[in-house]
Formats: C-alpha cells, structure tokens, sequence
C-alpha cells in the first residue's frame, strides 16, 4: 500500500481525527487500529519537569487517550530554561494546572486529569488506578522507587527515565518480563540532591520524546520497544548506547512476580 492511500474511516476515529493524525498514519505498518489503540490508552505521567513536560506534550498531540499529570508544586522561574507546557506571566501557579491548560490547548480531544501531589504510599495506588502505562519522570529517587513498586504490584508497564547534566539513561519495566527498577538500582545514591543537578532543557525534552516514542510503541503494539535493555547517552559527545539488563531473581521488589501481565502488554501483544 502506498504510504499516501486514502485511509478508511473506522467507527470509532471521526474524520477530522483521520486528518489530525494523516501524518502520523503515513508510517508504513501504523494503521488506525493503532490510532485508536492510541485513543483508549491513558498514560500517567509523574512529574511535569523537562522530561515529562516534553513526554506528555507528544503524547497529546500524537492523539493519546487521557493523560493524568502527577506534579506537586508551582512554577519558579528556574524552571523556565526547560519548561514548553507553561508560560512565564504564570510563575507562581501550579504546574500540573498550566500543563493541562496547554495540552487541551494543543488537542482538545485529549482528556487531561490534573493531580497536585507527589507520587507516595499513600496516592500511588489511586494515580495508577485505570492507567495503561506510567512515565517515571521525578526528579528523586523516593517517587521513583514508589511508582516502581505500585507498578510491579499492579502489573503495569513503567518507562524509566532520568537525565542528570548532558547525560541521560531509559529502560522500560514490563513487570514479570523485564527488570524493575530496583533489580537495576538497589540502592540510591548518597551524592543526590533533588535540586542539585545541572538540566539542559533540550537534552531533558529529547529524553521525554524518547519516553513518549516509547509509550507510544508499547500502547499501539507498532514499533519495537525496548526490552530488558537501557539506553544511555551523553550528550557532550553524543555518545548513545543500548545494554542488555537482567531481571534480580531475589528482588524484594519484583522477584516474586509471577502473575499474569494485566494492561496493554495483554492487549496488544507487543512484548509476548
Ligand atoms: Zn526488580
């Protein structure tokens, strides 16, 4: 088929819809199956910074179903050198208002939940509950590892991404298929400071379209995402490489995880 045929209208993607996402359906093998694979995935995004910011913001404009943004805390103007979704006469509001603001702004047809909290024992459960896929885009190891464990738990696929200076690392956790975070990174690291780390707004935006080209595949079943594997690169040379990562067998978080796979690894077959 050539990449320019006309595309059937199918009952659930209106015609305007189709136009919306031509582009997008251009690709070889992305068929409207998968837009509306697209349309009924709802994807958490955990921190609304420079890597989910710029996640979240494909995510919309790619046609994702609902998107429910998890950031606690109002925009400062340090902020500003990486911030897309949030505007500078805003400094002072929270960040997950301004964000939904813009994504409804960039496509409407997207449903946005906004949720002025950070991710905890206590919430994980209620920002996980119906969600597809979680994006881990916090920038400290305590919410990380908290969405990790409500994800293993919940059996629903994760993608792990942190940068820290022009340096920057990805893995998707596919619980019972894939290491979990904790398999990777037992323990954190003494040195971290939440506030205490260099951010290039460019290389925290290209980490978050990678996360959303990431869901994106895992959601549609088009594509292939990463599997036991992780990306890392630094961006000072421009130096990119993938590493094969084994699951912890005894990981107190994963290691005895051996129930069925719920959420679109079922549905869509991506990783069977
Ligand atoms: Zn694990």
């Amino acid at each position: 088929m050539k990449n320019n045929a006309p595309i059937t209208p199918r009952p659930d993607l209106s015609e305007l819809e189709l136009e919306r996402y031509k582009r997008q359906l251009m690709h070889r093998g992305f068929t409207p199956e998968h837009q509306t694979r697209l349309k009924a995935a709802s994807v958490l995004v955990a921190g609304i910074g420079g890597l989910g910011g710029a996640a979240a913001t494909y995510l919309a404009v790619a046609g994702i179903g609902s998107l429910r943004l998890a950031h606690y805390g109002t925009l400062t103007v340090s902020n500003m050198n990486r911030q897309t979704l949030m505007t500078d006469e805003r400094i002072g509001e929270a960040r997950v208002l301004q964000a939904k603001d813009r994504i409804k702004e960039l496509n409407p047809h997207v449903e946005v939940e906004n949720i002025n909290e950070r991710t905890s024992d206590g919430n994980v459960c209620d920002l996980l509950n119906g969600v597809d896929i979680a994006l881990s885009a916090r920038p400290n190891f305590e919410e990380r590892r908290t969405l990790n464990k409500g994800c293993v738990k919940g059996h629903i696929p994760m993608i792990e991404a942190a940068m820290n200076g022009m340096e920057g690392y990805l893995f998707n956790i596919i619980p019972n298929v894939t290491p979990c975070l904790h398999c990777l990174y037992p323990e954190d690291d003494p040195e971290w400071e939440e506030m205490g780390f260099p951010v290039l707004g460019a290389v925290s935006g290209m980490l978050g379209c990678i996360m959303a080209i990431e869901a994106i595949k895992l959601i549609t079943g088009f594509g292939k995402p990463m599997l036991s594997q992780m990306l890392v690169f630094n961006t000072f040379d421009m130096e990119y490489r993938k590493f094969r990562v084994r699951r912890n067998s005894s990981c107190p978080v994963c290691g005895n995880c051996h129930e069925k796979i719920h959420g679109v690894s079922e549905i869509k077959g991506a990783y069977a």
